[in-house]
């Protein structure tokens, strides 16, 4: 007998399966409109044309090796990436009030947060914004934590439900962790406003919350990366303890690079030192050291005053792309007058927009006409190109009749 008899089959991860389907199906007319990645107006994947430059100035560099990154990542990575997201003259920057940690993607980053704040601080619950990104609960499930959800959407309004987070989160025990999307809210597209976001990090402090901000969108609501970064710098400026887990997976177009960096802001710098030697522990024992292609990337352009600006084209060119499709969709379907408000299309923001479909006609949309999406009815806006949107909002507006 096999060790390996009662090994059960895990639930499929529905964001990859819903890829599997898609490549295996045959209709020419097929969309996906699952996987949080950025397709070209061609439906194509997109290597940014700044990170092509990068490489092959990289690829030429002969001084460059394959020897062990530093445990903490790569030094000029680490910086430049925390100054993307704080801005250059931040004061928790020129007083020596941050570190950071180059992670395995933004997911890295969130699961080395968890290692720390459960094995170094004791701390135990985390919450969650109800809907959030799939994997966050099972990040930290997977750390010892327990998952508490705080209310975010408001599904009779299609909007946040400001008054059920700020209750909930009053409600939350000293030290809980609460993860906040920092930019463009993953399912639901919708930020809280400046205003509501300085209610939100008042009541952290007051009821004395650690923040671990989730910022892996910054760039893609706005096109703009300082806009985007309002809600980490507001926190930031509070001067609080807190984490951020910043990816360059969408951003930067390097999904499969793992590039990331957990971003902490202190107080005092003072116990800097032993967070640093705390944290390289949690690091030895998850992936010892980093990878370095990805970071290497980051680094160079944004060390190179060209290449950073180009850059800066590169994020204005899909967070433009989005929002037109975002018009387009609208467009559509209010000349069909499909049936329903869908003014949410266009006022939310980022890669996402949480359409309000039932699982029923998630599940029609995918049998008869070939458009796979999850079934809370998250679409991601990069999927939808000039040539199939028109098909996209026919089935949406079949769907809901
Ligand atoms: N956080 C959110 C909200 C996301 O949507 C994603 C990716 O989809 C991530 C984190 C992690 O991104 P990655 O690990 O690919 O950098």
């Amino acid at each position: 007998d096999s060790v390996f008899k009662n090994v059960e089959m895990a639930p499929p991860i529905q964001v990859f399966q819903l890829t599997k389907m898609y490549n295996e199906c045959s209709n020419e007319n097929k969309v996906n409109l699952g996987v949080g990645a950025y397709r070209t107006d061609e439906g194509k994947p997109w290597v940014l044309p700044v990170v092509r430059e990068a490489e092959s100035q990289m690829a030429a560099d002969l001084t460059l090796n394959h020897e062990y990154l530093p445990v903490a990542g790569m030094p000029d990575f680490r910086t430049s990436a925390t100054k993307i997201l704080l801005g250059t003259n931040h004061a928790a920057i020129s007083e020596n009030r941050t570190e950071s940690f180059q992670a395995l993607g933004g997911t890295g980053a969130l699961r080395l947060a968890a290692a720390f704040l459960g094995n170094v601080l004791g701390f135990k619950v985390v919450y969650v914004s109800n809907p959030t990104w799939g994997n966050h609960k099972g990040i930290f499930k997977s750390a010892g934590f327990s998952i508490k959800e705080y209310r975010y959407w408001d599904n009779a309004n299609r909007s946040l439900d400001f008054s059920g987070m700020m209750e909930d989160l009053s409600n939350a025990p000293e030290n809980a962790v609460v993860i906040l999307h920092g930019v463009a809210h993953n399912p639901t597209g919708v930020d809280p406003t400046p205003d509501q976001w300085k209610t939100i990090c008042q009541t952290c402090i007051d009821k004395k919350l650690f923040v671990l901000i989730d910022c892996a969108y910054q760039g893609f609501a706005s096109g703009d990366l300082d806009q985007d970064a309002f809600a980490s710098r507001y926190f930031a400026d509070q001067r609080m303890d807190m984490f951020v887990a910043q990816s360059f997976s969408k951003n930067f177009g390097l999904y499969n690079e793992r590039t990331g960096n957990l971003v902490v802001v202190t107080k005092d710098a003072s116990k800097l030192p032993e967070i640093r030697s705390q944290m390289e522990i949690q690091i030895r024992v998850i992936w010892s050291n980093p990878p370095n292609h990805g970071a290497r990337i980051v680094a160079t352009v944004l060390n190179n005053k060209a290449y950073y600006e180009q850059w800066k084209g590169d994020i204005l060119t899909m967070a433009n792309r989005i929002k037109k499709m975002r018009q387009e969709l609208y467009d559509a379907l209010r000349d069909m007058s499909t049936p329903g408000n869908w003014s949410h299309i266009t006022k939310q923001i980022g890669m996402f927009s949480y359409t309000g479909l039932s699982e029923e006609q998630v599940e029609l949309m995918k049998t008869k006409y070939n458009i796979y999406l999850l079934s809370s009815g998250r679409i991601s806006m990069c999927g939808i190109t000039s040539k199939n949107v028109a098909y996209v909002a026919k089935a949406i507006d079949a769907a809901v009749r």
